[in-house]
């Protein structure tokens, strides 16, 4: 069987023929010479429309997926028309390629395949391209997601902040959060009232009346929007979040008492305590449940905030709103009477101003419960951590969308065995 049987029994290129096929020992290079059908006239790459040939450019070379751990190159010479339609000489358009870049649509949708798996770097050596090949192919594969995905049919989101740059820099993550269909579904800059708003924008009022839940945290300027421009939805004050600010709040409260204790000269009780406080009981074995037990019998303020703590995890076993309502209030008027934990008081007055949003949870029955934001928080954070190389905003938007988008990819029926 010759060579080119085989490449037109695998690819096709409609209105073209390959002309000859080489292998280039010295570059191990499988080297494909790719010409115009007879009679077939060039594509404006403006309006797609047919027109006549104006000239032909020089030679360019196309990657194609390789084989046998060979490259496999495609060559030809674009063709310029001269469109009608356009009014102007433009290049022709081919069904290969993606723009300027050198890679082929099938090698893109390759590389867009195996960077959900693996990270960029990884795909560039494992496939011997540049990471400007590896991310001029992801850039192509999102955009042509975002172009071909349905927003149609969300009714529950969820709003979430996402720090980078070492916690100076803020993104606003939206999530669709339902049960036939969870993933992220748009990124703004910073965490504004104006970057909520703009979602909004972007969604347009059709599709922002059938929201019917919003996740959020308790960041005032998201409520401001939500109860503005998605009133008609319940909003769920997130589960996650309430009690990631519970734990930062006793956090703050055992550093305060570490360095009170230093100043007063006593001994470093609180030395490495801090993920005892922070897991929870149940969670804890061996040694570090007995560390624990022995700090519980310390006149400690830490210690006190830890019991409130642990107390409130008590508030997601209410099945009914009235009685989580009303653990809610004696919770947060027992901490508020203790002078000495500042930091548990402020969270206690969030909660108490945030009550009936916090209710909402129960309302909506727990189905929209943390586990769904929180896991997704975390592979945002990895995908940002990963991110070496990703040097602008915009590579790194796409890294978000491309883990977290679940975007159609084009040319899904091209599988690579
Ligand atoms: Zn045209």
């Amino acid at each position: 069987m010759q060579i080119k049987t085989l490449f037109n029994y695998a690819i096709k290129f409609k209105g073209f023929i390959v002309e000859d096929i080489k292998l280039d020992r010295s570059r191990n290079e499988l080297v494909v010479q790719i010409q115009p059908r007879k009679g077939s006239k060039p594509k404006c790459s403006g309006c797609e429309s047919s027109g006549s040939v104006y000239d032909h450019l020089k030679e360019r070379r196309f990657i194609l997926p390789p084989m046998w751990g060979i490259k496999v190159i495609l060559i030809y010479k674009m063709r310029r028309v001269d469109c009608r339609d356009c009014g102007k000489v433009l290049v022709e358009q081919v069904p290969w390629s993606i723009g300027k870049s050198p890679v082929t649509k099938e090698f893109a949708t390759l590389l867009a395949n195996w960077t959900r798996k693996m990270s960029w770097k990884d795909a560039a050596y494992f496939f011997n391209v540049s990471w400007d090949i590896v991310a001029s192919s992801v850039i192509w594969a999102v955009e042509w997601g975002l172009a071909h995905r349905s927003l149609e049919d969300i009714t529950a989101i969820g709003v979430d902040e996402i720090q980078y740059r070492g916690g100076h820099k803020y993104l606003t993550l939206v999530y669709q959060i339902d049960k036939h269909c969870r993933r992220l579904i748009w990124i703004g800059k910073e965490h504004k009232k104006k970057t909520l708003q703009a979602f909004c924008d972007f969604m347009g009022p059709d599709r922002c009346k059938k929201i019917e839940f919003v996740c959020s945290d308790m960041w005032k300027p998201y409520i401001a929007v939500i109860a503005e421009r998605l009133s008609q939805a319940v909003h769920v004050l997130d589960r996650f979040h309430i009690v990631a600010n519970l734990n930062k709040a006793v956090d703050q409260t055992r550093r305060d008492e570490a360095a009170r204790l230093k100043k007063e000269g006593k001994p470093a009780y609180l030395k490495k305590s801090r993920w005892l406080f922070l897991k929870k009981k149940k969670n804890l074995r061996g040694k570090s449940r007995t560390r624990l037990r022995e700090l519980l019998d310390m006149n400690l303020r830490v210690v006190k905030a830890y019991l409130f703590k642990e107390d409130f995890d008590h508030l997601w076993t209410y099945n009914h709103p009235n009685w989580a309502g009303r653990f809610i209030d004696a919770w947060t008027r027992d901490v508020m009477r203790h002078r000495s934990l500042p930091e548990l008081k402020k969270f206690a007055r969030t909660i108490r101003d945030h009550k009936e949003l916090i209710l909402n949870y129960f309302r909506a029955k727990k189905k929209f419960s943390s586990g769904i934001v929180e896991g997704f928080n975390n592979k945002a954070k990895l995908t940002i951590r990963k991110s070496y190389g990703f040097r602008s905003d915009k590579i790194r938007e796409i890294a978000l969308y491309h883990t977290l988008g679940n975007l159609p990819l084009p040319l899904t029926t091209h599988r690579f065995f």
